[in-house]
């Protein structure tokens, strides 16, 4: 029998009502997924409902994995076989894959990846304007992919004419469907698209899968776009049994087309339908919560909900105010060190979370430096990301003009019209001389079947690279040096030549320039620094220690770095949140062009509400800027967090340790030495 005595009676009533509609409307950490998975137990357990009649959607592979975990343990592994607890894409495929032929594809379809996509649309620009260099395929990718999250076909989409990328993307948008079509592909937008078109238009699949599922749940329901919410709607008008759950405050991917009237309107939607509203947080302690209450509260447009728990107040929040970004990443792996030497807590327990994938370069550094196993959730991995690559290329050539592998990364990075039948010709020249690529560029002149032009164009690239080498030699700081070469090369103008969406271009700006900040830190760690050994730091960190392999480790001892987009619905003892600072959270296009701090302010809220026992906050006073030291503003949510809950700290590590702590921690020490020496 399942036990239902943890629930509380708001979550119980939630679990019990089963039949017809139900919102879960309710706060962080109030027990919303909990009720989910309870819910499905008590389905099997209590009401005897065939496990292959439920149906349980959430957002990412983590989420569904953790949901199924949960269920396994309350109902057991034999009991839950045949649950569809799925992402809502896996759901899509399982539809597609019964039924796509009705649309004209194969069944044996593939789906696209990103660079597949970019390919296809590259061609495709090539193919209907001469000019076409002009055209990022990634932007016209997001206009098609957002024309698609609101199910808008080609034949409808209705560019605006004052907009460039709009109106190509309407010139390319039909042709990419029916190239995908012909190729028996579909993207990864189409999975629900297309789905929504089955069940929309063949009355006998809607009607396969609305028989098939006799209850349907919904986690994180706030973040539903408009096709994923048409197809909950189709496949719920047949059982009428429908329970969603989430939270308008943590609404956090308007950006991607999420609509949070999804939620708002679900009372109009399903008329008669029940909501239940869960105000007891389970997850954190008293401080943090009365921090994320107090930061939500300046939302103007919400529902209005106050949590509370019964955990106690709880350790005060730390905020430390620190140097630099480098202190801030130093500070927060000494706290971790700090606290597994006292409680000797796993590395899992802990969780660094910040609003942008560049900020995650120091901690990377730092935590590899330190020898910590880490796991990046959700990106590449700083050293693995195409620009940094790219520019870092200039300065592993100038320090070793033999690394071929470098230099033709950057023989036409920044487009300086060198093609690749130019490089192959030098790289064969090359070969049959067996002479060094590097030397092969400045004797262009010998190899046949090269144009004047583009002779001139290699020989001014290689004097490029004698003379940034030649800079490189002479004195000066090294982060100084590389910044002027990167200024030089004109980087920047060529990332944002060169990609059309200004947010993504920007995101990589700020990659490049960690890498100048990366070599204004070592150089401030290291006495003789010098380039040669800067290169060689990073090529040891480019080893894969930490990433590849481990990542696919399961549940391997690491500390988590991950945005704060990805965190949601997770939680963590100890959360670190960093970059506490005006222009990173709230993000400055938020504050400067989208208007959109409501969102931003969310965003903190779903960060503080990570945390069960102990936040961190940390913010810097200065943060380099191309290795350049710039004046930081606070975040102004700090200002929304009442100073009581915080213990303000201008230094790395928040707490002192007590000397009784540390003579326990010693002790404890020295117990566990003798007991590993037997
Ligand atoms: P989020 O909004 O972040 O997704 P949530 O509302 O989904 O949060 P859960 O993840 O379901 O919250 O629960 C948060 C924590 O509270 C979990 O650790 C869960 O085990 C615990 N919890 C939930 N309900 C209870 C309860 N009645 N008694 C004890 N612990 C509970
Ligand atoms: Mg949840």
């Amino acid at each position: 029998m399942l036990d239902l005595s943890r629930l509380n009676p708001e979550q119980l009533a939630a679990v019990k009502h089963t039949e017809g509609a139900l919102l879960v409307l309710a706060g962080a950490g109030s027990g919303k997924t909990g009720v989910i998975t309870y819910r499905i137990a008590h389905l099997i357990l209590n009401k005897q409902v065939p496990p292959d009649r439920i149906l349980a959607v959430t957002f990412t592979n983590k989420a569904a994995k953790e949901m199924k975990e949960r269920v396994e343990h309350l109902v057991g592994r034999k009991d839950s076989k045949g649950i569809v607890l799925s992402t809502f894409h896996s759901l899509g495929v399982r539809v597609l894959k019964r039924d796509i032929e009705r649309l004209g594809y194969k069944k044996n379809f593939s789906i696209y990846s990103t660079a597949d996509q970019v390919g296809l649309v590259r061609q495709i620009v090539r193919e209907v304007n001469t000019d076409s260099k002009k055209y990022d395929a990634e932007s016209i990718i997001w206009r098609i992919s957002g024309a698609k999250n609101k199910l808008i076909p080609p034949d409808r989409f209705a560019p605006n004419p004052l907009d460039d990328i709009d109106m190509m993307a309407a010139l390319v948008y039909p042709r990419y469907q029916s190239a995908l079509k012909a190729f028996n592909a579909i993207d990864f937008d189409d999975i629900i698209m297309l789905t929504a078109e089955l069940l929309q238009h063949h009355p006998p699949v809607l009607k396969h899968w609305q028989e098939r599922f006799g209850y349907i749940m919904v986690d994180e329901y706030q973040d539903t776009n408009s096709s994923q919410y048409l197809l909950v709607n189709l496949l719920a008008a047949g059982c009428k049994n429908l329970c969603v759950v989430g939270d308008d405050d943590q609404s956090i991917y308007g950006w991607r087309g999420a609509d949070v009237g999804n939620i708002l309107d679900f009372e109009k939607d399903f008329h008669g339908c029940r909501t239940i509203k869960l105000e007891q947080n389970y997850r954190s302690t008293g401080n943090i919560l009365e921090a994320a209450n107090s930061v939500i509260g300046n939302n103007k447009v919400r529902k209005a909900k106050r949590l509370w728990t019964a955990s106690g107040q709880g350790p005060l929040i730390d905020l430390c105010i620190v140097q630099d970004d480098e202190e801030e990443a130093t500070s927060v792996v000494e706290r971790i060190q700090l606290e597994r030497f006292k409680k000797d807590t796993p590395y899992s327990d802990f969780a660094i979370l910040y609003r942008t994938n560049a900020q995650s370069r120091a901690f990377e550094e730092q935590l590899r430096f330190e020898d910590i196993p880490y796991v990046l959730v959700g990106g590449t991995q700083f050293f693995e990301r195409k620009e940094v690559k790219d520019s870092l290329s200039y300065l592993k050539v100038i320090a070793n003009p033999l690394d071929e592998v470098a230099l033709l990364r950057i023989v036409n990075f920044p487009r300086r019209g060198i093609g690749d039948s130019t490089v192959i010709r030098i790289n064969q020249w090359s070969l049959e001389k067996e002479i060094p690529l590097f030397e092969a560029f400045s004797r262009v002149g010998e190899i046949e079947g090269i144009s004047e032009a583009i002779r001139d164009k290699v020989l001014a690239f290689h004097q490029t690279l004698l003379d940034a080498a030649e800079a490189f030699r002479a004195e000066g700081g090294l982060a100084e040096k590389g910044k002027t070469l990167f200024e030089k090369l004109k980087i920047e103008e060529e990332i944002f030549r060169t990609i059309d969406d200004q947010k993504a271009a920007r995101r990589k700006v700020e990659n490049v320039e960690q890498i100048i900040n990366s070599m204004a830190a070592y150089e401030e760690r290291v006495p003789q620094a010098t380039l040669g050994g800067f290169i060689e730091k990073v090529s040891l960190m480019d080893e894969d220690r930490f990433s590849g392999k481990d990542k696919k480790e399961h549940g391997k001892d690491a500390v988590t770095l991950m945005s704060l987009h990805s965190s949601k619905g997770l939680e963590f003892p100890f959360v670190f949140l960093v970059g506490m600072e005006d222009e990173i959270l709230p993000h400055k296009r938020a504050i400067y062009e989208d208007d959109s701090i409501d969102e931003e302010r969310r965003l903190c809220y779903v960060g503080i509400t990570r945390a069960r026992q102990q936040l961190v906050m940390t913010r810097t006073l200065y943060r380099k800027k191309y290795g350049k030291l710039e004046e930081r503003v606070p975040s102004r949510f700090l200002e929304e967090i009442p100073g009581t809950v915080l213990n303000v700290q201008q230094s790395g590590v928040a707490k002192e340790v007590t000397p009784e702590e540390a003579e326990k921690s010693a002790e404890d020490f020295f117990a566990k030495m003798k007991a590993m020496m037997g």
